[in-house]
């Protein structure tokens, strides 16, 4: 099982870091032992200072697809859920300035908690999927599929011809604007569609 995560995919989120805006999807990778079931804690890393939520929509793969047809994507997605890429922003700045790999900055364990998920069909409009999360019980991100600057058809079919996709894997979908620091003893909760998907702890 691995985690595809989708880079720079909202507008407002490339403006508040001051990115260039992708002409393709960008994606990295997360292994396994990244991945954080539902009301599970995230323990805070001792390698890094700034901790950084980014709060995403999440397609779980349903069969194992190479060069899928944009046109026939949406089949080997079913389910979909709200998680966190955590990012070490402190150690990712010092990557880019050396234009090194993320991994140290994005692909450390526990940097993927993932909610509940629910199939596309119980969903109120597939086309516009509301999400957030709520830090400490104050609304800290909010976003919206409909936002998106690829598409979860466009992003899967383009990763599927890098890469195999198969049953169990997840792609995280890239975050809209609003990221910022978590810090030990904080409260997460995140919500699809209004429904609370995962509660945790930063311990
Ligand atoms: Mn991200």
């Amino acid at each position: 099982m691995k985690i595809i995560c989708i880079g720079r995919n909202y507008l407002a989120h490339i403006a508040e870091l001051d990115r260039e805006l992708p002409k393709e999807p960008l994606f990295f990778m997360k292994p396994a032992t990244a991945l954080v079931l539902p009301d599970e804690p995230f323990h805070y890393p001792d390698f890094s200072e700034e901790v950084h939520y980014e709060t995403e929509l999440v397609l779980r793969i349903g069969q194992t697809g190479h060069a899928i047809g944009e046109g026939e994507a949406s089949r080997y997605y079913d389910t979909i859920t709200v998680g966190i890429d955590f990012t070490a922003r402190d150690l990712q700045r010092r990557c880019i300035e050396k234009g090194h790999p993320w991994e140290r900055a994005k692909s450390f364990d526990q940097s993927a908690p993932v909610g509940v998920f629910k199939d596309f069909d119980q969903l109120k409009d597939p086309r516009q999927i509301a999400f957030g999360m709520q830090l400490n019980g104050q609304w800290a991100q909010q976003g919206n599929s409909r936002d998106l600057i690829f598409s979860f058809d466009r992003v899967v079919s383009y990763v599927s011809r890098y890469v195999t996709l198969e049953a169990g894997d997840l792609v995280f979908t890239g975050t809209p604007q609003g990221v910022g620091p978590v810090h030990v003893g904080d409260r997460m909760e995140l919500f699809l569609e209004g429904e609370r998907v995962s509660v945790f702890e930063v311990r």
